[in-house]
């Protein structure tokens, strides 16, 4: 591991500023990923600045919703009484995800902000266009069973790792941060998280120093049909083949509203926006489901490897939406 400077800091302005004043520095909060990452010699920076301590872990209701701060641990806002009551797709994306151990210790901020958990990305002996811009990419040739069938380019192909993050797409969350200039500004969460194109090495539209401070969510009337299914090659300790986040709001026995977002399946969380579409003022029936998510998964592209994710991401979308209408509370 490269040797770095640590430096703590009690102020989000500090953290900022000492980020931003070199260019090779990190944030850290939990250090659950960002750790592993440098052990492996996937990231060097020469700084760290820790940011665990700050002042940003409230977790509280607001005028539009609410409103959970980045350094809440993902336990504390899973288990959080106004997460589990408006928000109880969250809380099941979080609890699937990891494990208690680790949720212990792992923060939103660092959640949302995660570095995929490609083979390739981590084998430092091969190329990686995330890792190292311009050398190739491996998985588009190579084993790309776990790889995106949306979203991805001819330079990457890697999907991002985050359940929490599923959750928030299909809530239409937002995040705030912290700038170097002391100016704070909102990221819709669907455009927090990029896709590749020509530049995979960045992972989301954060700029160098930006300090995540809160994600909102507004409130909504999804809280009793909502669900949030998770398909792994294992039930604990296994990243998304595919998981879906499923939302509807029921009236008069048709579903004036759907939010999917799919995990596993791209470079982002990815909005299924055809199925919600089609679903609009449908009956909540296995027949729509099922065309709902027809609708979405045609516009998938295949790799060598991970064809199957397109007759699973289908069985998915129709199993998450089936028990959200069944009601989850
Ligand atoms: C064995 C294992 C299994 C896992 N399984 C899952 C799983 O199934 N599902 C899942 O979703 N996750 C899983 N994870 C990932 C885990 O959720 C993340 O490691 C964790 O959420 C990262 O949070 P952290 O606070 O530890 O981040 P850190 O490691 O501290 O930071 C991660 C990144 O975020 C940046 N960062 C952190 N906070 C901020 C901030 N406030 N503003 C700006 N940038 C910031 C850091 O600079 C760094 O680049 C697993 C991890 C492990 C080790």
């Amino acid at each position: 591991m490269r040797a770095f400077k640590f430096t703590p800091s009690s102020e989000p302005e500090a953290a900022v500023k000492a980020v931003k004043a070199n260019s090779e520095a990190k944030f850290i909060a939990g250090g659950t990923n960002l750790i592993d990452l440098m052990k492996e010699g996937i990231e060097g920076p020469s700084e760290l600045v820790d940011i665990s301590r700050l002042n940003l872990t409230q977790i509280r209701s607001t005028s539009t919703g609410i409103s959970i701060g980045s350094l809440a641990k993902n336990s504390d806002t899973a288990n959080h009484p106004l997460v589990r009551r408006d928000f109880p797709m969250l809380t099941q994306a979080i609890l699937s995800g990891a494990t208690a151990q680790i949720r212990n210790m792992a923060t939103n901020g660092g959640n949302i902000a995660q570095r995929t958990r490609c083979p390739y990305f981590y084998e430092v002996s091969v190329n990686c266009n995330k890792r190292r811009p311009g050398s190739g990419c491996s998985s588009l040739e190579g084993y790309n069973r776990n790889h995106s069938i949306f979203g991805f380019s001819d330079k990457c192909a890697a999907v991002n790792p985050s359940d929490m993050s599923v959750a928030l797409a299909a809530l239409d969350a937002s995040v705030n941060v912290l700038g170097a200039d002391g100016k704070t500004r909102v990221i819709k969460f669907n455009d927090f998280h990029r896709l590749p194109g020509d530049t995979p090495q960045r992972d989301n539209n954060l700029e160098h120093g930006e300090l995540i401070t809160s994600i909102e969510i507004p409130k909504s009337n999804f809280a009793p049909h909502s669900y949030y299914l998770k398909v792994g090659d294992r039930a604990s300790h296994s990243f998304a083949l595919v998981s879906v986040a499923a939302a509807l709001e029921l009236d008069g026995g048709k579903i004036k509203q759907a939010r999917i977002a799919m995990g596993g399946v791209a470079p982002k969380p990815w909005r299924a926006y055809a199925a919600e579409k089609f679903l609009a003022g449908k009956t909540p029936s296995e027949e729509n489901f099922s065309a709902a998510a027809d609708s979405e998964m045609k516009a998938a592209i295949p790799l060598e490897h991970n064809g199957f994710k397109i007759e699973l991401g289908k069985r998915a979308i129709v199993l998450a939406l089936k028990r959200a209408a069944a009601g989850n509370a």
